[in-house]
């Protein structure tokens, strides 16, 4: 049965450009109601992740103006960082959450303090926290993302994946090179293994080689390329550290005489609150042969994994490689991506949900995700 519903959760219709997904879904709605919260989006806000405003009233979701959205919200959900002018058009101490990726985006926090909005930023959560679990949105997202750049190098690569045997001979299977094996590229290892491909992997984290093994991929040992002895790669939070200087330059070296072997190069190292980590310079990617695809995930603004690598852009160099430039992957699956998102931004917020009122405890484990001061703001003072 649901609890009175006595606060309320906005989400707007984001699905701009490239952007497909929704913060609430019909599914995450249910979850919301039985908490005690009447969930509200923008009119046509689900419908490139496949959900109609018909789909969303049918779920108890009421339909309403951005304006109204924004003003009435006790809470509101994001999928992207939003606009200063949005932020501003939110209610006086109402609630927000969304990845904002606070550390790499400096002055969000400061944004949502001046608009005097507690904000819940999902990218800090501490991911080996148990409880934590359902609320991972970065898990949630980087496993649909890593699926999905399999696919993609798949279908952009000009062969077969697996190997054949044909009348007309045999055919050779693809080998595969994953930069990066966390979330993103152990889930891109089994998609790829599933198609046949000869998958290998590296990542700087030591524990990172036995999770490459147990899915079947070989480990890239960059040491027997001349690469740094990385057996202190892990940094804090099961997260992999910066490396100095010397080991990134050394590590490149390494990577760029390893890749020149492989047909298809999935890039998806990140480094919390940094800009991605350059794994493969433009000299490995001319090393490459002709034909070869290269999908980095990690491609940003800030740059990305592989020198010359455009976010949302495919690059074909001279050399006859082709560079996919994909942060936006989870995104291509936008009803499971939207549909996990959307239970993880739930999740977040029903745990703040106290005596009918989204409250921040400061000894509560889970209260640094609140990067805005206005957390204690009574909820009265719109
Ligand atoms: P991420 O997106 O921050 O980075 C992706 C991968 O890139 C990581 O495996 C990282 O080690 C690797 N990487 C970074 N710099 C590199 C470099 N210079 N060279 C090669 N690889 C590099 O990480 P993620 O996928 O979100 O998660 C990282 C780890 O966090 C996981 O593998 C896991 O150990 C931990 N985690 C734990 C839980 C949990 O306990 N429930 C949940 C999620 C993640």
């Amino acid at each position: 049965m649901n609890k009175t519903l006595t606060i309320t959760l906005g989400a707007l219709n984001e699905a701009i450009g490239s952007e497909c997904r929704v913060a609430i879904t019909p599914e995450s709605a249910a979850k919301l109601l039985k908490a005690g919260v009447q969930p509200a989006i923008e009119s046509g806000a689900g419908v490139k992740a496949g959900f109609t405003d018909s789909d969303y009233e049918a779920a108890g979701v009421k339909i309403l103006s951005r304006n109204e959205i924004l003003k009435s919200s006790d809470a509101v959900a994001y999928i992207s960082v939003p606009e200063s002018s949005v932020i501003y058009t939110q209610a006086k101490g109402s609630f927000t959450v969304g990845l904002f990726s606070s550390l790499v985006n400096k002055n969000i926090a400061q944004q949502f303090e001046s608009a005097k909005v507690t904000a819940l930023d999902i990218t800090l959560l501490p991911r080996q926290l148990s409880r934590a679990q359902s609320m991972d949105a970065m898990t949630s997202q980087a496993c649909v993302a890593g699926y999905k750049a399999a696919l993609l190098a798949a279908n952009e690569y000009n062969a077969f994946l697996p190997m054949m045997s044909t009348a007309a001979g045999t055919i050779k299977p693809a080998a595969v090179l994953i930069l990066g094996a966390g979330i993103a590229g152990l889930q891109a290892i089994g998609t790829l293994k599933r198609l046949g491909a000869l998958v290998t992997a590296y990542d700087v984290r030591p524990a990172a080689k036995e999770e490459i093994l147990s899915l079947g991929a070989k480990f890239l040992d960059l040491a027997s390329f001349g690469g740094p002895d990385l057996s202190a790669g892990q940094g804090k939070g099961g997260y992999a550290r910066e490396l100095t200087n010397e080991e990134k330059l050394a590590q490149q070296a390494a990577v760029d005489k390893a890749a020149a072997q492989f047909d298809i190069i999935i890039t998806t190292a990140q480094v919390p609150g940094r800009k991605p980590p350059v794994l493969l310079t433009k000299a490995g990617v001319e090393g490459l042969k002709r034909g070869s695809v290269i999908v980095d995930i990690a491609a940003s603004a800030l740059g990305g994994n592989v020198e010359g690598s455009q976010p949302e852009m495919t690059i074909q160099t001279d050399s006859g490689v082709k560079i996919i430039g994909a942060p936006y992957l989870a995104s291509t699956a936008p009803k499971t991506a939207s549909n996990l998102l959307a239970r993880n931004i739930a999740d977040v917020l029903i745990h703040f949900i106290s005596d009918g009122k989204f409250v921040i405890q400061d000894a509560d484990e889970l209260a640094v995700l609140a990067i805005s001061a206005a957390n204690n703001r009574p909820q009265s003072d719109k």
